[in-house]
């Protein structure tokens, strides 16, 4: 095959099981036909880095559509139905001579438990059985049996905070490249394992940089073997069967795919107890940042309400305390808040104002009681300064800047990624005259802070808490640690 055409998409949202705000059209950023290559060849996404092993492969693209959210809320249903349709037409018009997606793995609809099986097991039926499919994942998907049965190259990030994204959509274009060369005939291993982790979960450090070296070591040894994805899930999501990953794939050699995955899932399992994070209290971190004036400016993860898991991002706990405890630092945090955000536009730059902050979306909050001086309104847009999602655009919505006394709020109308320096700078508010800001994420924020502030990942209540006793989960049962799964029946399924 000379010249292949592929057909190419991405669709990323990673869905929080309880929020209660659904995720719309509004909330992605979408690019169709030539337009999605235009703006995603330089992307630090998966999908760039399948664009540009593809372009040097000189393959002709067949785009379709990409589609990206932040995390948050499942997916309204007739959005995707929209998404899915699009892809199938283009599949059935154009005959591809191969597929190749970014897609996030742990989206959810308002209606479906798995809707990116549902996608890959549709494109499959149009494409039939001898067109290859690979897909690029995050590490947190919640990989299925459906995607494994209809992908035959479904590859994961390896690394949380993520740091191998363009990395992986390359790696999946790069063994889609082979099998289309027919110097590679791919079988998949896969095994799921039902658990949460509760932090601990970054590859560089703790359980998961063993489990990483030693699925290193397997390829090295194993030649046959050409990938190895370890996913854990995000633990927000409640759908059956909703738990850790672990797929092998091979060139042709079914029995080191299901060795690798044996061993792999077996001593994950063996350490689903060690995935459990003890972090400082707010108060903690507080006290911190007060004693230590040589570290500032501290930056805080606030772990309960991360966008970057799918919670609202409408908390005031950490505001109230700092009003509380250390009124005195020189501060900034993002809260969403549309109706304070409209209060603020109605009473204008430099209006003292007395209202209610946050806590209007997450079960459990109530509204922040403060008075302060709106100090700047603007547009919320900015482009991630990175290395975390470099020079990908945010859109907050309309927001005000809201001085309380040293403090600097934040209120935006969107809830928006805010794990960047950007996010505050954009604004005008500038590092350098902070004492303690806030992020709303608990692990990428540190790639892009580094050098520029103490992270400090704090314990703060809300939605996305490793706390899955305090969250109503259903589908997913039984699980562990909510549920008695021990022993476990080890189940490796293969395919290919
Ligand atoms: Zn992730």
């Amino acid at each position: 095959m000379s010249r292949p055409r592929i057909l190419v998409g991405q669709l990323w949202q990673e869905s929080h099981s309880f929020n209660p705000t659904p995720t719309g059209e509004a909330d992605f950023a979408v690019e169709r036909g030539a337009a999605l290559l235009e703006a995603n060849r330089d992307a630090g996404s998966a999908l760039g880095g399948i664009l540009r092993r593809g372009a040097a492969a000189g393959v002709a693209w067949l785009p379709v559509l990409a589609a990206r959210a932040r995390p948050g809320g499942p997916v309204e249903e007739t959005l995707f139905a929209e998404f899915l349709a699009g892809f199938l037409e283009t599949a059935r018009r154009e005959r591809p001579d191969a597929v190749c997606l970014e897609l996030h793995g742990a989206l959810l609809t308002t209606a479906r438990d798995d809707p990116e099986g549902d996608l890959l097991a549709a494109l499959r039926a149009v494409v039939g059985p001898d067109v290859p499919v690979a897909v690029a994942l995050d590490l947190h998907a919640d990989l299925t049996a459906a995607v494994v049965a209809a992908a035959d190259l479904p590859v994961a990030y390896k690394t949380n905070p993520h740091a191998d994204m363009a990395e992986t959509g390359d790696r999946a274009m790069a063994l889609l490249l082979e099998r289309l060369s027919g110097r590679l005939t791919p079988v998949r291993a896969f095994a799921k394992l039902p658990f949460l982790t509760r932090g601990n979960d970054e590859t560089d450090r703790g359980p998961l940089a063993q489990l990483h070296a030693r699925a290193r070591a397997l390829i090295e040894e194993r030649p046959a073997l050409r990938d190895l994805s370890i996913t854990n899930v995000n633990p927000f999501v409640d759908a059956p069967g909703a738990g850790q990953g672990v797929l092998a794939t091979a060139d042709g050699d079914r029995a080191a795919a299901e060795a690798a995955v044996r061993e792999i899932a077996g001593a994950l399992w063996a350490q689903r107890d060690a995935f459990v994070e003890t972090l400082p209290s707010v108060a903690a971190a507080l006290a911190r940042a007060l004693d230590e004036p040589d570290a500032r400016p501290f930056v805080l993860g606030d772990q309960g309400d991360r966008v970057l898991a799918g919670a609202p991002g409408d908390s005031p706990a950490i505001l109230a305390a700092l009003l509380a405890r250390a009124p005195q630092l020189r501060a900034a945090l993002p809260i969403v808040d549309p109706e304070s955000v409209a209060r603020c536009r109605a009473a204008g730059e430099g209006a003292e104002i007395s209202l209610s902050v946050g806590g209007r979306l997450s079960p459990g909050f109530a509204p922040l009681p403060v008075t302060g001086r709106v100090e700047r309104l603007g547009p919320g847009r900015f482009v991630n300064r990175g290395p975390y999602m470099a020079g990908v655009p945010v859109e907050l919505g309309e927001t005000a800047v809201l001085a309380v006394g040293a403090c600097r709020v934040l209120l935006t109308s969107r809830a928006g990624l805010i794990q960047d320096p950007e996010a505050y700078e954009s604004h005008g508010i500038a590092l350098a005259d902070l004492d303690l800001l806030v992020a709303k994420s608990a692990n990428h924020y540190k790639l892009s802070f580094a050098g520029l502030a103490t992270p400090v990942t704090v314990d703060s209540p809300g939605l996305s808490r490793f706390a899955p006793q305090d969250l109503p989960f259903d589908k997913a049962r039984p699980l562990h640690p909510l549920d008695a799964v021990d022993p476990l029946p080890l189940e490796v399924a293969v395919f290919g």
